[in-house]
């Protein structure tokens, strides 16, 4: 028996909630689940729940693919237990309560490597040993599909014809009122969701997050998406974070507003810098718990921290794009005149670099990194964003000047990978950002990705056919 849980059982109870939904991420992102009688809860807490360590991808098959230590080892258990500090009503589910999973492995009680929280924690301690604390504010972009039978995929984008109504909202881009009640819903969820609005592409939506604490920001980017996706099942829709679902249309980012105040004492980091296009933020100052990547006296309004988290970030941007850019159809996003990154750069207030400093500055001092699109884990996005600000902090190197006026000039700016096996390649040689990252992480991941890749290599696409069937 486990009397310190009584009042929490209790409390549920009370609250109507007879089952828990307990979801952990895996290596790729997938919110992976179990749902609990509320009875069984005590012993998940304290035996677990045992899953199957490896990772499933979604192809029509169902195949299981290995991760190191996955598939080759016979398909081992990973537990997962219930982290009951986020157990939140799941609006939508009447009866169930949400939370979310660590994961470990079972054999030596410890992390598994791919546990992507795990990741996070530990690219975050080191970022507190160099006295900072990384503040988060994430945008995603997604697409809503309906159902269209006469569809190859079995699915049309929702709301086609209508272009031009990014920025709005309204039943004119959103004939069915999709927007409205998922904002409604999420804000129940109690995930910190601020807006939501059309973006630039028919069927296409954007809903910013708070910003906060790194790892708080990356449960709630999480949380999102798996909230967004079942929502859009509610009404018959699919809503996908792919990178690039359409020829025809622009891709869906993931952009990361990003700042730090300092360690040392750090009051809540919800005081101090700001988040997602929001421009919010109190106190400034000079103590513990202030925005570290404002100076007033240094260019362009930013410290010296600031500068080396850009250089940091530029330096080790090939290899972040395998953690940001994580699938073969995410390098179809990215281009010129396409308001996602094509290459490595950073500017003030400039939407068409790679890093955009947006204009506030006081507590509100931050930068955009817009190379990340929906489709990445939000854990690993993250804890590569840290990663890489952190060396450059550490390194204490300096950033090229900024671009001025409209990017997408291959003479002033190295390019970023184009494909998902270059970006591969760049993670696995970059030693400084692995060594953050962890060996075992990184082996696993580049595994994982490296079997994607070979899957993707032997299939043939539409575009093959329509280009060689005929005349060849
Ligand atoms: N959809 C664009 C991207 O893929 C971003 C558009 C915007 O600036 O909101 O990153
Ligand atoms: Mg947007
Ligand atoms: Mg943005």
């Amino acid at each position: 028996d486990t009397p310190e849980l009584r009042p929490t059982m209790d409390r549920l109870a009370a609250d109507g909630i007879d089952v828990v939904r307990v979801t952990y991420p895996d290596l790729i992102g997938t919110d992976r689940a179990r749902d609990v009688l509320l009875d069984h809860l005590p012993s998940a807490r304290d035996h677990g729940l045992a899953f199957c360590r490896a990772v499933y991808h979604t192809s029509p098959q169902g195949d299981v693919v290995p991760v190191a230590g996955g598939l080759d080892a016979g398909l081992p258990d990973v537990t997962v237990r219930p982290d009951l500090s986020t157990l939140r009503a799941l609006p939508w589910e009447p009866g169930v309560a949400w939370c979310l999973g660590e994961s470990t492995d079972p054999a030596t009680g410890s992390p598994s490597p791919e546990s992507p929280r795990d990741l996070l924690r530990s690219v975050l301690a080191r970022c507190e040993q160099a006295g900072l604390r990384p503040v988060v504010g994430p945008e995603l972009e997604y697409f809503l599909l309906e159902p269209d039978t006469a569809a190859p995929t079995g699915w049309r984008r929702y709301g086609q014809g209508v272009t031009g109504a990014v920025y709005t909202a309204g039943l004119r881009a959103d004939a069915d009122n999709h927007l409205l009640p998922a904002l409604r819903r999420l804000r129940d969820l109690d995930i910190g969701v601020i807006s939501g609005n059309h973006e630039f592409d028919a069927g296409q939506f954007e809903i910013n997050l708070n910003h906060s604490e790194a790892m708080d920001a990356a449960d709630r980017a999480f949380l999102f998406k798996a909230a967004v996706k079942e929502l859009a099942r509610k009404e018959g829709k699919l809503a996908t974070f792919m990178a690039k679902p359409f020829n025809d249309a622009g891709g869906s980012g993931f952009h990361l507003h990003f700042s730090a105040v300092s360690a040392v004492s750090a009051e809540s980091a919800d005081d101090s810098a700001t988040g997602a296009d929001t421009g919010t933020g109190t106190g400034t100052g000079t103590g513990a718990g202030r925005n570290v990547f404002d100076d007033p006296t240094g260019a362009y309004g930013l410290s010296d921290t600031a500068r080396h988290a850009v250089a940091g970030i530029l330096a080790h941007a090939p290899a972040l794009a395998a953690l940001l850019n994580p699938t073969v159809n995410s390098y179809k996003r990215f281009g010129p005149d396409t308001l996602a990154p094509w290459l490595v750069d950073w500017g003030l207030d400039n939407r068409s670099a790679m890093v955009r400093v947006p204009p506030e500055r006081g507590c509100g001092t931050r930068l955009e990194l817009r190379l990340g699109d929906a489709s990445a884990n939000p854990y690993l996005a993250v804890a590569a964003l840290c990663a890489a600000a952190v060396l450059g902090i550490q390194d204490g190197s300096e950033p090229p000047a900024p671009l001025e006026g409209y990017g997408y000039d291959p003479e002033k700016s190295p390019p970023l990978p184009t494909t998902l096996p270059a970006a591969l390649d760049a993670l696995e040689a970059d030693d400084a950002l692995t060594e953050v990252l962890g060996k075992a992480f990184t082996a696993s991941f580049l595994s994982y990705k490296r079997n994607e890749v070979e899957r993707f290599n032997h299939h043939v696409t539409d575009w093959e056919f329509t280009e060689y069937s005929y005349h060849l």
